[in-house]
């Protein structure tokens, strides 16, 4: 890995040198808050000190809606739908953020079946991270995701009145030497470097353990605990839509009025959904909010993890903002600890009296 030093004032420079190559989307504030936008070459709407955005930028990787072909049932047609491949660069994403791109990542390129639509889209993208402070609802820390090693091609650590670049591509790098005077770290860099870093790990507060979640899960399978969470549970499939690494869609066909045409859609879909297991005939394999929410997080903390190594949450905190039923992983994690403390303790009442 490579390592430059820039001011901070270099940045709407840096972001110039992009924009005249590439689309540049970043953190703008809106409504109160922040989303990601397009900001063209006009760098004074980045909001790089921003916290978190409602919506993550998988959005721009894998869309909401896409028309994916259309068809002709009269001639029997079909049609792919050219879908436009902008080249763009995501400028400013926080390290949970990149960690949850590298999740998709792994399911849409690398696997078996890779995802065209997908790919194209993230080949045709650059990205360049930023350090982050955290806020009340984040936990990457739980996770690791708090640090982010590859998925970037430049990523910027905040060393106060400069930055720390580290580089991952060429392109990158000389987009950076052209358009800012980056120049070699020096050993004062370093020191500063570890010392933000140390700050930044102390800076989050302290959250349960997550070692033994995967046995915790199986263990607990059939606990009441998912009953509490269903009874909780609005089915309004918030979290997944906020989430930077839900990736269900479901394909919709979009017929005229007389059927003899249409279009094959794909939209973002979520396991919590009331209809998300529901199939022809009318049987639906997970019919309560329970078994809906149990099998969120099997995969979140479960099945994504035995496939690919990770699990799929980032600690990003966007669902635990977004539940008006206040269900979360820290909420799940904790509620599996208090149940296998207790089925311990009972444990050792009944040790006790034989
Ligand atoms: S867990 Fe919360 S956000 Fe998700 S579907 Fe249930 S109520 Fe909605
Ligand atoms: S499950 Fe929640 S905290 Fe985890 S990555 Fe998704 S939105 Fe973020």
């Amino acid at each position: 890995m490579l390592f430059r030093v820039i001011d901070k004032n270099e940045v709407p420079s840096l972001v110039r040198g992009f924009a005249a190559h590439y689309e540049v989307v970043g953190p703008v504030e809106r409504n109160g808050g922040f989303a990601f936008d397009e900001v063209g070459s006009d760098p004074s709407r980045l909001r790089v000190d921003y916290d978190t955005t409602l919506l993550p930028p998988k959005k721009y990787l894998f869309p909401p809606k896409a028309e994916l072909f259309t068809y002709d049932t009269v001639n029997n047609e079909v049609k792919d739908i050219d879908i436009p491949v902008v080249p763009r660069v995501l400028f400013g994403l926080h390290s949970c953020d990149i960690n949850a791109i590298n999740r998709l990542d792994a399911v849409f390129m690398a696997s078996d079946f890779p995802d065209p639509y997908y790919r194209a889209q993230r080949e045709a993208t650059m990205i360049v991270g930023i350090d982050c402070t955290p806020n009340d609802h984040c936990f990457c820390n739980l996770w690791g995701t708090d640090e982010v090693t590859q998925g970037y091609d430049l990523f910027l650590h905040d060393l106060g009145d400069r930055y720390l670049v580290s580089i991952l591509s060429v392109t990158a790098a000389e987009i950076l030497a052209v358009a800012t005077s980056a120049r070699p770290a020096s050993p004062k860099d370093s020191i500063d470097f570890q010392e933000k870093a140390r700050a930044f790990k102390n800076s989050f507060s302290s959250g349960p353990a997550v070692y033994e979640l995967p046995i915790l899960m199986d263990a607990f399978y059939n606990d009441g605990l998912w009953d509490e969470l269903g009874d909780r549970c609005l089915s309004c499939t918030a979290c997944s839509m906020v989430c930077p690494t839900c990736y269900c869609f479901n394909m919709v066909d979009k017929l005229d009025a007389g059927g003899r045409s249409g279009a094959r859609l794909r939209l973002w879909d979520s396991c919590c959904s009331p209809s998300f297991a529901l199939v022809a005939g009318g049987h639906n394999f997970r019919p309560t909010a329970a078994s809906r929410v149990r099998n969120r997080f099997y995969h979140k903390f479960l099945g994504y993890l035995s496939k690919y190594g990770n699990t799929l949450c980032t600690g990003c905190g966007r669902c635990e903002r977004a539940c008006k039923a206040h269900i979360s992983p820290r909420v799940v994690i904790q509620g599996l600890q208090h149940k296998a403390v207790q089925s311990d303790a009972a444990a050792q009442g009944e040790g006790g009296r034989s």
